[in-house]
């Protein structure tokens, strides 16, 4: 099976009734980004930065940074890299910055909240990127927006940035796409108004189902209640899909629910544009869409909205893909 999976690198992921969703990859690094093209992503869909920050003794400097995103960008040609900015705090801490010690660190100061504050880190790395843009195809997204102020605050903070390099007369690219990643429930109740405000979301169902249904994602005690498939979640996936559809702003999903063969009926019948997801996922994803319906896809979505349990929907699924339809 694995050689057959190889025989899809070169084919594009289109439903055999001509549906096309973009399959990118998430990556924590260069070496990973190697994977990802040999295995046939379409792009990066989230470029964790983490890495740059992590298992190091002070904060990366800005010409470390554009190194490593021009790497990427250069590597990638003319497919999607998006980068994430620094989503530290929470689960994610580093040795030389003390955090403060916090009850409930998933709800703290982190990732945006955390670049929002220290807007003199937060610009290095904006610095960075804007230069390495130059080498590829990059946009920007910020984690964890809760709100249309952060995501105005972000930008502002973008266009300082391309001052600065303009009045310092270094090369970079401005102009471009941000984007907002939708990750808590706020997110999603306001992703029309995101819309308005940014080039494309990106779901993060991790933290999205853990803040939907109130579930620590690193609480073993309470795992069999992190479900991705309760009906609470697919609605708020359905909010957020039809909001940005009005807006005309594509969404991709970039939690670990992208890499679920089971929900690729899901994301083709709310209309989903890219999936972005663990390397090892792509072949697999794009083998199920090769053999799913698009006109299936949507008349079983809607099904699984009338459904009541998380279980139910995962039966429904399955027997889709056994091909009773
Ligand atoms: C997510 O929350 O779904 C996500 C992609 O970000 P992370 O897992 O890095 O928090
Ligand atoms: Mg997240």
């Amino acid at each position: 099976a694995k050689e057959r999976l190889q025989e899809l690198v070169q084919v594009p992921s289109v439903t055999p009734d001509g549906e096309r969703l973009y399959l990118a990859a998430n990556i924590s690094s260069i070496k990973e980004l190697d994977a990802a093209l040999s295995r046939g992503a379409d792009g990066v869909g989230l470029f964790r930065t983490e890495f740059l920050y992590m298992d190091r003794s002070r904060f990366p400097t800005e010409d470390e940074q554009f190194e490593v995103y021009k790497a990427a960008a250069e590597r990638l040609g003319s497919a999607t890299l998006t980068i994430r900015t620094l989503d530290i705090g929470g689960d994610k801490q580093l040795d030389y910055y003390d955090m403060p010690e916090e009850n409930n660190p998933f709800l703290g100061y982190r990732a945006i909240r955390f670049s929002l504050d220290r807007s003199d880190l937060f610009k290095t790395q904006l610095r960075a990127i804007l230069r390495a843009a130059v080498f590829g195809n990059i946009r920007i997204m910020y984690p964890l927006i809760a709100s249309v102020d952060e995501v105005r605050a972000a930008n502002a903070l973008l266009a300082e940035a391309e001052r600065e390099l303009a009045a310092e007369g270094l090369p970079f690219r401005g102009g471009l796409p941000t984007g907002a990643m939708i990750e808590v429930p706020a997110a999603v109740m306001i992703a029309d108004l995101l819309a308005k405000e940014v080039a494309f979301l990106s779901i993060g169902t991790n933290d999205l189902i853990q803040f939907t249904l109130a579930v620590d994602r690193m609480n073993d005690q309470i795992n069999h209640m992190y479900e991705p498939y309760h009906p609470a979640v697919l609605r708020m996936l359905r909010i957020v899909a039809e909001s940005a559809a009005r807006s005309g702003v594509p969404v991709s999903v970039c939690g670990e629910m992208a890499g679920d063969v089971r929900a690729i009926p899901l994301w083709v019948g709310l209309g989903i544009q890219m999936l972005s997801m663990s390397v090892q996922s792509v072949l697999p994803v794009k083998a199920t869409m090769l053999r799913t319906n698009a006109m299936a896809c949507k008349k079983v979505t809607e099904e699984l909205f009338a459904l009541g349990t998380a279980a139910e929907i995962k039966e429904r699924l399955e027997r889709f893909h056994a091909g009773a339809a």
